[in-house]
C-alpha cells in the first residue's frame, strides 16, 4: 500500500487573471489588445465573485488544472472517470505488468482484524493466480480479468475550474465514498493555494450553496454551516 498521492502538475498560468480577462470581454468595452494589460488584484476578485453570484460559470472554463494521482484503487478511478468534463490518462493493465500489484485496504477493513486477514489473504491468492496465468502464457490484457477493484493505480486528470466545482460539489459531500472524498479534499486544498478566489465557494452544497439536498440522510453539517454564517452576519451587522 503506497497511499494516496496527489500533485498539481500544471495549471493555467495566472488562472484568476485569465478568468477575469474573459469576464471583462463580457461586461466591459475591453477587447483585443486591451486585454493584454494587467488587471488590479482587487478587480480580479470582484469580477470572479460577480461571475459566481450570477452563476456565469462558463467563464471559469478558461482555467484548467492537471493533477497526478496515485495510490488509489481502481474502484476510485472508476468513479473519477464518470466525470466526463475532464481528460484522463491512466496506467494500463494491458501494457504494465501487475504481478506485484499493490492494493488499497478500506479503513473499515483495517479496523476489523478478522476482515483484514481475510482481505489480505485473498489479495495474495489473486497475485498468485495472476502470476500463474502470465507464466502459462496468458496475455496481460486477459490475465488482468482476475485483478480486484482494490488494485492500486495511477492517473493524470485535467479539469477546468467549472468542472472542478461540480466535482467538489459531488465528491466533497459526506454521501460520496471515503476514498474519492479524500481525493477531492486533497485536490481542493491544492487548487485553493493557486486560485483562492476561484475556489473560495468550492465544496459540497452545504458550503457552495448553503443548502443540503440529503433530507433525512443529511450528515448535519449544514446546521454548523448555517450557525457559522449567522455568526459572521451578526458580527458584520453589530460590528463586534
Ligand atoms: C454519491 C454518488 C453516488 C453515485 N452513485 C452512482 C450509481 O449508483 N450509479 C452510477 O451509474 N453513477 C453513480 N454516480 C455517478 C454520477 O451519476 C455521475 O456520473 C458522476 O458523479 C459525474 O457527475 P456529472 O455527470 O455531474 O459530471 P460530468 O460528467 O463531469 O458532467 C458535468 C456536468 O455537465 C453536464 N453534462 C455532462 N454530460 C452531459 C450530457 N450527456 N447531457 C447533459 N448534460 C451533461 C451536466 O450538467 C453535468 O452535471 C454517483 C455519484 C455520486 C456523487
Amino acid at each position: 500500500m503506497a497511499g494516496l498521492k496527489v500533485y498539481l502538475l500544471k495549471y493555467t498560468p495566472d488562472p484568476e487573471l485569465v478568468v477575469a480577462k474573459a469576464a471583462k470581454v463580457c461586461y466591459s468595452r475591453l477587447s483585443g489588445e486591451g486585454l493584454l494589460g494587467e488587471i488590479d488584484k482587487e478587480e480580479v476578485r470582484r469580477l470572479i465573485r460577480m461571475l459566481w453570484n450570477r452563476g456565469h460559470l462558463s467563464v471559469f472554463e478558461h482555467a484548467s488544472f492537471t493533477f497526478s494521482i496515485s495510490g488509489v484503487s481502481r474502484a476510485l478511478t472508476h468513479q473519477l472517470v464518470r466525470h466526463r468534463i475532464a481528460s484522463y490518462s491512466q496506467k494500463s493493465q494491458r501494457y504494465v505488468d501487475e504481478q506485484k500489484f499493490e492494493y488499497v485496504v478500506p479503513p473499515s477493513v483495517i479496523k476489523d482484524p478478522d476482515a483484514r486477514v481475510r482481505f489480505q489473504a485473498l489479495m495474495e491468492e489473486i497475485r498468485a493466480c495472476y502470476e500463474n496465468l502470465i507464466k502459462a502464457g496468458i496475455a496481460r490484457e486477459d490475465a488482468r480479468y482476475v485483478l480486484p477493484n482494490a488494485c492500486e493505480t495511477s492517473i493524470v486528470a485535467t479539469f477546468n475550474a467549472r468542472s472542478l466545482h461540480n466535482f467538489f460539489r459531488l465528491r466533497c459531500c459526506f454521501k460520496a465514498q471515503w476514498e474519492i472524498r479524500r481525493l477531492a479534499y486533497r485536490m481542493l486544498s491544492q487548487v485553493k493555494r493557486v486560485a483562492p478566489t476561484l475556489f473560495e465557494n468550492a465544496g459540497p452544497p452545504c458550503i457552495s450553496e448553503g443548502i443540503c439536498h440529503e433530507g433525512i440522510h443529511s450528515c448535519g453539517r449544514i446546521l454548523r454551516v448555517k450557525i457559522a454564517r449567522e455568526g459572521a452576519r451578526l458580527e458584520r451587522v453589530e460590528g463586534n
